[in-house]
C-alpha cells in the first residue's frame, strides 16, 4: 500500500470535491432538515407590532398609579379601534397589539377590575411588558444564513418570518451497492461460507437520515461482468458507495472495474482504524467511495468521511465530524501507526459530565457490539495508551 493519508488529509481531498448541488426551491413544509442555499431575511417586524407579553391592561405607565376606565378589550388579533388617551386603560391578551397611545402592560394579577374601571395601586415603568415591534428581527434582517441546516426551530423562525419558500440544496442520490458472493439478506437461510449482508441496510439508513435519496444495488458476486455492470448503474448517481472488494484479495474488484469505468482515484488508504483500506474518486460529476467490507469499518467511514460529503454536497455550511471532548472511563491501547477510532458508549457521572467508556469487542467485523455504542473516540497513533480520566476527543453516533 502506498503512503497512507491522515484522516485530515482525507477528509480535506473529499470535501474538496463536494461542491454544493444545485439549489431548489421548496415550500417550508418540506424544508425540514435541508440546507439553505441562500440567506433568508425576514418578510416582516418580527413581532410584526408592538405587542404585550402578558394578560393585562394597556396603560399610559405615567397614568399609574391610578384609577382608570377601561374603554375597550384587545384580544389577539383584534387591536383597538382608537388610540389610548391620557388617563385611559384597555384590556389586552397576551399577543394584543398594543394601542397608540400605551407604553406598558400592566399584568393581570396586580391590578384589581371593577365597573368596568381598573385601579393600578403601583408604579409602572414605561415598557413594561411590551414586545417592541421587530425586537426579535426587522423586516429585511437576516433570520438564517446560507448553509444553516434547517431544524425545528429554525423552520419555525422562517415561517414566523412569513416565508412560504425556501431555497435549498439539491438532495444527493446516492446508490448504496453491496459486494461479496457471501453476502444473502437477513431472512434467508445460511449455506456454507454465507453471512448476512448488513452494510446495505446500515448505509442506506445513515445516508437517508443525513439527506440523501437511497437506491441500493446488491449484493453483487465477486465477478467482474456483475461488478462492471452494477458500478455502472451507480455512477450514474450523485454518490456511488460501494462496500466491499477494495482490498488486495484477488476477488476484490472494485478498484480494478471503477478504473476501466473511467473513475478518477483521487486516494486510497487512510491511516485509520478500522477503515484503512478506504478508497475514494469521481467520475465527473460523480463522487466515489469504495468502502472496505467490514461493517465497523464502513461505519466509522461513513462518521468520518462520508456524511459530511453528503451534507457538503447540499451546501452545509459545517458539514462536520463535530468532535467534542470528555474524559475516558477506563485506559485506550493506542497503536504506534494508525489514529484509531474505538466504540465506546457515553455516560453522564453526577456532575453532568459525559465520560467515555470503550466497549469489549473492537475488532472490525463486530457490528453487534459496535450497536451497543454511541461514540467513536479518537484514538491518535502513538506509543502506550490513553489513560483512564485522559480527556479525549469523540464523535457522537446519531
Ligand atoms: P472485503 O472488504 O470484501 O474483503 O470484506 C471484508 C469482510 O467484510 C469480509 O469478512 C466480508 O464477508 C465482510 N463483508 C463485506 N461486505 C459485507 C456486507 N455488505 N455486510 C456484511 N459483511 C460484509
Ligand atoms: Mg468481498
Amino acid at each position: 500500500m502506498t503512503e497512507l493519508l491522515s484522516i485530515e488529509q482525507a477528509l480535506a481531498r473529499v470535501l474538496a470535491r463536494a461542491r454544493p448541488l444545485p439549489a431548489e426551491t421548496v415550500p417550508i413544509e418540506a424544508a425540514a432538515g435541508r440546507m439553505l442555499a441562500e440567506d433568508v431575511a425576514s418578510h416582516v417586524d418580527l413581532p410584526p407590532f408592538a405587542s404585550s407579553a402578558m394578560d393585562g391592561y394597556a396603560v399610559r405607565a405615567a397614568d399609574a398609579p391610578g384609577r382608570l376606565p377601561i374603554v375597550f378589550r384587545i384580544a389577539a388579533g383584534v387591536p383597538a379601534d382608537r388610540p389610548l388617551q391620557p388617563g385611559q386603560a384597555m384590556a389586552i391578551s397576551t399577543g394584543g397589539a398594543v394601542p397608540v397611545g400605551a407604553d406598558a402592560v400592566v399584568q393581570i394579577e396586580v391590578v384589581v377590575e371593577q365597573g368596568n374601571e381598573l385601579e393600578v395601586p403601583d408604579p409602572v415603568d414605561s415598557g413594561t411588558n411590551v414586545r417592541p415591534a421587530g425586537g426579535d428581527v426587522r423586516a429585511g434582517e437576516l433570520v438564517l444564513p446560507r448553509g444553516a441546516r434547517i431544524g425545528a426551530a429554525q423552520l419555525g423562525a422562517v415561517a414566523a418570518a412569513g416565508i412560504a419558500e425556501v431555497s435549498v440544496g439539491r438532495r444527493p442520490r446516492v446508490v448504496v451497492l453491496s459486494t461479496g458472493t457471501e453476502l444473502r439478506a437477513p431472512g434467508e437461510t445460511l449455506g456454507p461460507g454465507q453471512i448476512y449482508e448488513s452494510n446495505g441496510p446500515m448505509l442506506a439508513a445513515a445516508f437517508e437520515a443525513a439527506g440523501a435519496i437511497v437506491e441500493r444495488l446488491g449484493p453483487v458476486v465477486d465477478d467482474e461482468i456483475e461488478h462492471r455492470r452494477a458500478l455502472e448503474r451507480g455512477l450514474e448517481a450523485d454518490v456511488l458507495v460501494s462496500s466491499g472488494g477494495v482490498s488486495v484479495g484477488p476477488h476484490d474488484l472494485v478498484r480494478r472495474i471503477l478504473a476501466e469505468l473511467g473513475v478518477e482515484e483521487d486516494f486510497w488508504g487512510v491511516a485509520v482504524r478500522p477503515g484503512k483500506p478506504l478508497a475514494f474518486g469521481a467520475r465527473g460529476a460523480t463522487l466515489v467511495f469504495g468502502l472496505p467490507g467490514n461493517p465497523v469499518s464502513s461505519l466509522v467511514a461513513v462518521e468520518l468521511f462520508v456524511r459530511p460529503a453528503l451534507l457538503a454536497l447540499q451546501g452545509a455550511a459545517d458539514p462536520g465530524p463535530r468532535y467534542e471532548r470528555a474524559d475516558l472511563a477506563a485506559p485506550l491501547r493506542r497503536n504506534p501507526r494508525r489514529d484509531q477510532l474505538a466504540r465506546a458508549r457515553t455516560a453522564v457521572d453526577a456532575d453532568g459530565a459525559t465520560v467515555l467508556e470503550p466497549l469489549s469487542g473492537q475488532e472490525s467485523h463486530m457490528i453487534a457490539r459496535a450497536a451497543g455504542a454511541d461514540a467513536l473516540v479518537l484514538v491518535p497513533a502513538g506509543e502506550g495508551e490513553l489513560r483512564a480520566a485522559e480527556s479525549v476527543r469523540f464523535l457522537r453516533l446519531l
